[in-house]
């Protein structure tokens, strides 16, 4: 079956073009690579009857993914709910505000499931038999889990220091699991070296300009499950700074090619926490330079701290008239407690972040309180419980008798 409407890779920065391979700079400026679709053939195919009569996960888009032939992987993935978060909207004083619910996404609960699915789609099709990753936790987990389902070898490499949710849920699935003495950037540096020397598929390394289309699929979910509309607000956490340029390119594909029908106004918000804030930092300075920083924060998902996509970031703030905030790690067990006392939904350490940072730009006015917002929630709870174990309320421990009962609990509450 053929499915390609991909026409090949092109340098984001001098625009030179490369054929569909396992590239990711540019060898004349250095630039990344970026898919290169041929949208007008996609207008024709992908319309919204067409789009809504495929099964709900985030192949219905794969059109827009860089794929040659038919998906093999991630059947399960993205299509997670948009939940309109009324509890939360009266507290923050808002009209109408969405939580986008990638805690659950399939099988790994994160956002990084998407950009999975397609990587490794994509690493089979050109003929690898291994992969890899450089990972802050959850990319760990779901390329262990997905490689698993695909019987592909697995190599993943955290930051040794990374919370034991994250750590067992790479391990359940049995990769080779290394755990490298250093920061992410370090891990990360070591990956390009080893992927340079191993012909292994590193999905975020020489797979990544494929890899980080999956993110898109966040932003068609949003607008299509918005009624075909782009919300006024978006508010985005960011690591590498991927997510947050592919939400801002999804919204503007879409328009392109006709499925939604008014040009995307939306404003785009990165979120960082303050100890690893590289991105906002340069938003706030109103400049295109990313100064690295060595991360210090509870937010370990997001504690990149030379960004591989700051840039980007920074421009997809700025053409799209947002902003950057970030929170610390008081706020961000804060905004964990707030959005799952309001709207019952435990996210990780990165929701957190994200909430926090939504409450900020809110009080700020920067966001106003009248208009259409969604919140990106990436990642669940359970995997970073360290973070919140010791600010949360404690269970009443009682005899198992119903006078017991009555003296401990019920005579507290008269
Ligand atoms: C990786 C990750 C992000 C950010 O992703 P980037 O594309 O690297 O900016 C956000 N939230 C969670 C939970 C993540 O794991
Ligand atoms: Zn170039």
């Amino acid at each position: 079956m053929k499915v390609s409407y991909v026409k090949g890779l092109k340098c984001r920065e001098c625009g030179r073009h490369y054929p569909k391979e396992a590239l990711y700079v540019c060898e004349y400026c250095f630039g990344s690579l970026e898919v290169d679709y041929d949208y007008a053939r996609i207008k024709k195919k992908l319309t919204r009857k067409e789009l809504t009569s495929r099964p709900q996960n985030l192949w219905r888009y794969r059109e827009l993914l860089p794929l040659d032939k038919a998906p093999t992987d991630g059947m399960g993935s993205g299509f997670t709910p948009l939940i309109k978060a009324d509890n939360l909207a009266r507290e923050l004083g808002v009209r109408e505000l969405y939580i986008k619910d990638d805690s659950v996404n399939h099988p790994t609960l994160s956002f990084k499931d998407r950009v999975v699915a397609v990587a490794l789609s994509k690493a089979k099709e050109f003929g690898f038999d291994t992969v890899a990753c450089a990972s802050t936790g959850n990319l760990g987990n779901s390329v262990s889990a997905q490689a698993a389902k695909a019987n592909l070898e697995r190599y993943i490499f955290i930051p040794a220091d990374l919370e034991m949710g994250k750590v067992i849920g790479s391990l359940i699935y049995a990769p080779n699991l290394i755990a490298v003495e250093g920061n992410y950037d370090e891990v990360n540096r070591l990956c390009a070296e080893i992927a340079f020397r191993y012909k292994w598929a590193f999905v975020n390394i020489n797979i990544r300009p494929y890899y980080a289309e999956g993110s898109k699929t966040y932003a068609y979910e949003i607008a299509e499950q918005f009624g075909w509309r782009a919300p006024d607000h978006i508010v985005v956490p960011s690591a590498g700074g991927s997510l947050i340029t592919k939400v801002w390119k999804g919204l503007n594909e879409l328009y392109k090619i006709g499925l939604i029908d008014d040009k995307p106004r939306t404003k785009v918000y990165c979120a960082q926490a303050e100890g690893c804030a590289p991105i906002v930092t340069a938003i706030k300075e109103n400049s295109e330079v990313i100064k690295p920083v060595k991360p210090q924060t509870i937010a370990k998902s997001l504690a990149i701290g030379n960004p591989a996509d700051g840039y980007y970031a920074v421009n997809t703030v700025q053409t799209s008239g947002g902003w950057g905030e970030e929170a610390d790690n008081e706020e961000i067990v804060e905004g964990m407690k707030l959005l799952a006392r309001t709207e019952g939904i435990f996210t990780e350490t990165a929701g957190g972040v994200t909430v926090a940072v939504t409450k900020k730009l809110i009080a700020q006015g920067r966001i106003p309180r009248d208009e259409s917002i969604v919140i990106a929630i990436t990642g669940n709870g359970l995997k970073t419980q360290e973070a919140i174990s010791e600010h949360i309320g404690r269970f009443t421990k009682i005899k198992p008798t119903l006078a017991s009962f009555e003296k401990k609990v019920k005579a507290r509450r008269r």
